[in-house]
């Protein structure tokens, strides 16, 4: 049976906020060959993160080329490869050109925060307070809606293009949609509901794009190429790749990292949810059919729609701009480890945070506090602190934001978690994911194999190839190996450290001028 089973292949390419990946999975979801290339993140004044446009398409492609002939080298055919999925970091924002296909500006990356100004200018308009109902988000610094209007007010060149008629907007799937397909030569527009839910302009119930929303923002429809946001999206057509060694393989799944990676953890019912600690870190909570508003700082979005008979399902989410950043943070700025690996060993190398509560706010804190006028500080230095404590309280600040969303999903839904499935870089930290445990008092439950936004790419690609036509098939994908970190101290003990971090939290609020 297994031997049947792994007569397909199917490829993901996983672009996310610090990497391009290309994997190829078999029919049980085990990585048959990959690639994986860290692309620039630039950061031109404080505040501000952005991407090279063309990087992450040619880091991309540079993935699939190898990646591909991994593959071949072991003897299977290009056949075989029956389709790929695509899955993106989310809200990045890229302009560019429809009459030459240039990015007329870097893509501004999510965690930027130089909209802070704008965003506080827009609280005050008219109907600013009636935009969450619609779009599920609160206004912050997060969503593309805020980029693209600082765009058109900054840079010259996106007003013209603009202004002339020939300015295409997209997040980085429609991005990579556009060159995948032959770029100019197809002129494709397309987006999938689960990117469009994080850019402001689409209402939640109709997966469409709201004129409410749209005039909130100052965005003249008529003036600007909005992807067209394809229905049943996580899962359908998106062209092929139009050149290369995959030249002619059909793209049939769209998702945006977090949704990918509750997919790949088969988030399927309601009230399953999974944390994904990547350079951020993202609680998705699986609310069914109907979105739920949260009122206690979660934001309402598609989780995934696959299509046909099924219906869009929605999730309550909770972002964390910072948690792997905040280690790369004190690798490479404060020199404290080379490797991201060896944060987490340092941090082994004392008994607690030592009194040090780190509230890594470099992009202000979003779920579910939403203070954009915080900026990164640490309590509780003394002679005594080590940077065995910071490392320690870098990785706890990740695991008390999870515990204040958790909290908030529980509020917003009457529901209390049993266990928390987890993936992302971040969770090859057992000290980072006991800790967290026992920050939250439940169970920590980790795969062994952790490319679940990847997995999760290939499993709505494969949906839409009919590779597969029930959740159900999917059972034995990935189950083998998982770890379970139960609790290990007692409740007390990762309440009374939250309660110190809320204090932390509090004191940091007004920073930004
Ligand atoms: P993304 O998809 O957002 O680019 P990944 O899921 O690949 O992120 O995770 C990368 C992040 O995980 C990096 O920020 C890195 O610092 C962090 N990371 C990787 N390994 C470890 C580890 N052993 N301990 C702590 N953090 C880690």
């Amino acid at each position: 049976d297994e031997k049947k089973l792994k007569k397909f292949f199917i490829g993901a390419v996983d672009c996310g906020t610090t990497s391009s990946r290309f994997l190829i999975f078999d029919g049980i979801g085990s990585i048959i060959a990959q690639h994986q290339i860290e692309f620039d993140q630039k950061y031109p004044k404080s505040g501000w993160h952005e991407h090279d446009a063309n990087e992450l398409v040619s880091s991309v492609t540079e993935c699939i080329e190898k990646a591909t002939k991994e593959y071949l080298d072991q003897g299977h055919e290009l056949s075989d490869l029956k389709t790929i999925g695509l899955t993106t970091q989310r809200e990045t924002t890229v302009v560019w050109d429809t009459e030459t296909g240039e990015p007329l500006h870097n893509a501004i990356a999510w965690p930027d925060t130089r909209t802070h100004k704008l965003v506080r200018e827009l609280k005050e308009r008219k109907g600013a307070d009636q935009l969450q109902k619609l779009c599920g988000l609160p206004l912050s610094t997060y969503p593309s809606s805020v980029k693209l209007m600082w765009l058109l007010r900054h840079v010259d060149s996106v007003k013209k293009a603009y202004e002339e008629g020939r300015l295409a907007f997209g997040t980085v799937d429609t991005w990579l949609l556009y060159h995948l397909n032959g770029g100019k030569a197809k002129d494709l527009y397309v987006t999938d509901s689960t990117n469009a839910s994080r850019t402001m302009f689409m209402n939640l119930d109709k997966l469409q794009y709201d004129d409410t929303l749209l005039d909130f923002f100052e965005i003249d429809k008529n003036k600007i190429r909005l992807p067209k946001i394809v229905p049943g999206s996580s899962s359908n057509a998106y062209g092929e790749i139009a050149s290369g060694i995959l030249k002619g393989v059909r793209i049939a799944g769209c998702l945006g990292d977090q949704s990918a990676a509750l997919v790949g953890q088969q988030g399927f019912t309601p009230g399953s949810a999974k944390n994904t600690y990547g350079t951020g870190c993202f609680l998705l909570y699986n609310v069914g059919e109907k979105p739920v508003v949260s009122t206690h700082g979660l934001l309402a979005t598609v989780a995934y729609d696959f299509g046909g008979q099924r219906k869009p399902v929605y999730a309550l989410e909770g972002s964390i701009a910072v948690a792997g950043s905040g280690v790369k943070f004190l690798t490479n700025n404060l020199g404290f480890a080379s490797e991201s690996h060896q944060i987490s060993e340092l941090a082994g190398t004392v008994n607690d945070n030592g009194g040090c509560y780190f509230v890594t706010a470099f992009s202000g804190l979003f779920a579910p506090y939403w203070i954009d006028d915080a900026e990164g500080t640490i309590f509780g230095i003394t002679q005594f602190t080590e940077r065995g404590h910071i490392a320690r309280a870098t990785l706890e600040a990740t695991c008390y934001q999870t515990r204040a969303i958790l909290d908030a999903m529980e509020a917003d839904s009457g529901h209390k978690l049993e266990s928390l499935a987890v993936d992302g870089g971040m969770t090859n930290s057992d000290l980072c994911m006991q800790t967290q445990a026992n920050i939250i008092g439940i169970p920590v439950d980790r795969p062994a194999m952790r490319e679940t936004t990847a997995l999760g790419a290939a499993i709505a690609a494969g949906f839409a190839m009919n590779i597969w036509k029930e959740f159900d098939e999917l059972k034995e994908i990935n189950q083998k190996g998982r770890t379970v970190f139960e609790p290990n101290v007692l409740k007390a003990e990762g309440d009374k450290m939250f309660k110190k971090w809320g204090r932390a939290v509090q004191m940091c609020r007004g920073w930004l001028d």
